[in-house]
């Protein structure tokens, strides 16, 4: 079972008390995008073997959404921060890098 702590509430939760969310750290497109920059935010979605960055909300909880670092394969959270983060905070890409050496994924390796 996949367990990770709110940032808010400092509470690790079971992922029955979250709400998946999808990818994180989109970047998205408004008007005057092209064609395939729209289609790219509304459709393309990485799917990593690996290292994923995901939106969760505390949903049995405070309610409040957030963001994890984690590995799809062997379940391990490298940390959770807040939604509002534009990228991942240093401490998490560390951790991600003491783990995975030589980790890629877009701009945060
Ligand atoms: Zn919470």
């Amino acid at each position: 079972m996949l367990t990770l702590t709110c940032p808010y509430c400092g509470i690790p939760c079971d992922e029955t008390e979250l709400a998946a969310g999808g990818e994180a750290h989109l970047k998205r497109f408004g008007p005057g995008a092209s064609d395939a920059e729209f289609e790219g935010y509304m459709f393309h979605r990485e799917n990593p073997k690996g290292v994923h960055f995901e939106r969760w909300r505390h949903a049995y909880g405070c309610g409040k959404w957030f963001l994890a670092a984690r590995h799809t394969v062997t379940m391990e959270v490298f940390g959770t921060y807040e939604a509002q983060s534009t990228e991942p905070p240093q401490e998490v890409r560390d951790r991600i890098t003491a783990r995975h050496p030589g980790w890629t994924w877009r701009d945060f390796a």
